[in-house]
């Protein structure tokens, strides 16, 4: 069989491993190299051109159903933890959300860490918390999993507090910041309060909302990633904001990047119909971004 494999970014280091033991089974491997964000990027254009009988994608779970000519393996990767030093960092945790008073707990943490979140369940309890685990929403597969673009499952309305068991600050920095937000992250043995930084976040979308209320033309971004197009929304976002007097122009590529973009230097701002993280990144991309799901409230500000 012919199989094109896929990693993201930090488990490219496995890549010649896992493909010398395709090759001793038989099969001819070619790897992916386009850069992969996630789930919703699979590598279907480099498997045509390769004539690939099938994609491997590591280290995500399945997004959503791909209609694809070739056959997919989706393997998630699960970290392997030392439960003595992850067993110290859940009880600090527990202690943590004690001093806030929490009783009842939002447990959240991403696809890698779906063989800890038992333990991490009952040190929790053992330590006297309820913990609260909500199945997120259609992208996601288990109760407590959560995706960069995908929280709900941290959106737990009896919770006092919520606790993101897993590493660096990309998944937390999605929650919303209505409830106090701990991270409890194995690979450092640290754990610590996210809230505030959620809250700059925050701010920083709310100002980039009413930079670009004031713009009179817009890039509308849309990837041809999989689980990232959606045509329809910005055509309809082309049309509302035409409406409104303003000037609007589709973008399209697979990886939408600001040095792709930084000479289309008429648009004032771009509505992102893409990965909904992007619009964290104004800095780079120089100018404010909105959300499609934002764009109801980006019109009424217009005036
Ligand atoms: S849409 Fe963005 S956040 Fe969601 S899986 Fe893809 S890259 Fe990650």
């Amino acid at each position: 069989m012919r199989i094109i494999i896929q990693f993201p970014e930090g488990l490219k280091a496995k890549a010649l491993e896992e493909a010398e033991r395709l090759e001793a089974q038989g099969h001819e491997v070619f790897l992916s190299a386009s850069p992969c964000y996630g789930a919703c990027d699979l590598c279907l254009d480099e498997a045509r051109h390769v004539k690939a009988d099938k994609i491997i994608h590591f280290g995500h779970a399945e997004f959503m159903k791909v209609q694809s000519p070739v056959k997919l393996e989706y393997v998630p990767y699960f970290s392997e933890l030392d439960w003595k030093m992850a067993g110290e960092l859940v009880e600090r945790a527990a202690s943590m959300l004690h001093e806030i008073k929490a009783k009842k707990v939002a447990l959240v943490f991403p696809v890698q860490h779906l063989k800890s979140a038992g333990r991490v369940k009952e040190r929790l309890e053992a330590a006297g918390l309820k913990v609260l685990m909500k199945k997120g929403g259609a992208h996601t597969q288990h109760r407590g999993q959560v995706l960069g673009c995908d929280v709900e499952a941290g959106k737990v309305k009896e919770a006092d507090a919520v606790l993101y068991f897993g590493g660096g600050k990309f998944h937390p920095l999605g929650l919303p910041s209505s409830k106090p937000v701990l991270v409890a992250d194995p690979h450092l043995g640290d754990a610590y309060w996210i809230t505030d930084e959620i809250k700059r976040l925050e701010k920083k979308k709310q100002g980039s909302m009413l930079a670009a209320s004031k713009a009179k033309t817009f890039g509308i971004l849309v990837s041809t990633k999989c689980g990232q197009i959606n045509l329809n929304g910005a055509r309809m976002a082309k049309r509302m904001l035409e409406k409104k007097g303003k000037k609007a122009a589709i973008l399209v590529a697979n990886e939408l990047n600001p040095i792709a973009l930084q000479n289309f230097m008429s648009f004032e701002a771009y509505i992102n119909t893409a990965c909904p993280r992007i619009n964290e990144d104004t800095e780079s991309y120089g100018k404010p971004i909105v959300n499609l799901a934002d764009l109801k409230r980006l019109l009424e500000l217009m005036v």
